[in-house]
């Protein structure tokens, strides 16, 4: 089912950069990725450093993403931030359900969803995480956990919607770890994610939807992980912040 599909390559800067050590990072990032035009190239910042980072990749290859966002449209939500105050600042793209909300933040398949569905509709592009523990891959249950995320953070999705989401497969057991999925492991589940869209949206859709791998994607082995059939991109963290390490990432997705 492979197609030429454009690769995404994410950075997710989780909690690292005040807004000047972000400007500074983007600025070094844009350094090493300028001129890039065979993938996008996004930035996943901290909320508090969108605007900085906004500012300096006006006009750049290089894309903004934030790290979360709520699923009302405003409200009494204490330090919640809305789709719409992103897009207004120049955002993109939102990660939505990473594991590491899921595990600390008290993150649902159903906020998951709710939160997709809010970004979507604000016109985000959506980068939804999926992924299984490590219980749960000993267990033999890897692609039922992972098709059971991905249909609940796609439900009520509407087909015309999908051109802006993507499914970022990341096993817990893999991130910030330096544990790697195999080239083969990651193929496998991309392809059951792509299978449960085929299965949901039709063979069409299956085609065209981007998905990522995340876990420990790192210079040394993006290009074994980025060869393969099912995945066309990467959400990564920590080599995210190393400008040198994630140009070659996005190298690598050539
Ligand atoms: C992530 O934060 O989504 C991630 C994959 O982190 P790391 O690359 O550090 O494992």
């Amino acid at each position: 089912m492979s197609t030429k599909r454009r690769k995404v390559i994410a950075g997710n800067w989780k909690m690292n950069m005040t807004p000047s050590e972000a400007k500074e990072l983007v600025k070094n990032i844009y350094a090493e990725v300028k001129g890039t035009k065979h993938c996008d190239v996004v930035v996943c910042v901290p909320a508090i450093d969108i605007p900085a980072v906004a500012q300096a990749v006006r006009g750049t290859c290089v894309k903004l993403g934030a790290q979360n966002v709520h699923f009302a449209e405003k409200g009494a939500y204490t330090g919640e931030i809305s789709a719409n105050m992103l897009k207004d600042c120049g955002v993109e793209y939102v990660i939505v359900g990473h594991s590491e909300r899921r595990q600390y933040f008290g993150e649902t398949d159903e906020t998951v969803n709710k939160r997709a569905k809010a970004a979507l509709d604000a016109g985000l592009t959506a980068i939804i995480c999926v992924g299984e523990q490590l219980w749960e891959r000993e267990c033999g249950i890897t692609a039922e956990i992972v098709s059971r995320q991905t249909k609940l953070a796609l439900y009520d999705v509407p087909a015309e919607q999908l051109a802006k989401v993507i499914i970022a497969y990341e096993p817990v057991w893999a991130i910030g770890t330096g544990k790697t999925a195999t080239d083969e492991q990651a193929d496998e589940v991309c392809g059951i994610i792509r299978q449960v869209i085929a299965d949901k949206y039709g063979k069409d859709a299956a085609k065209k939807i981007v998905i990522q791998y995340g876990g420990s994607m790192n210079a040394k082995n993006a290009a074994g992980l980025l060869s393969m059939a099912n995945i066309d991109g990467g959400l990564i963290g920590g080599a995210s912040l190393k400008p040198a390490d994630f140009a070659v990432i996005v190298k690598a997705a050539q």
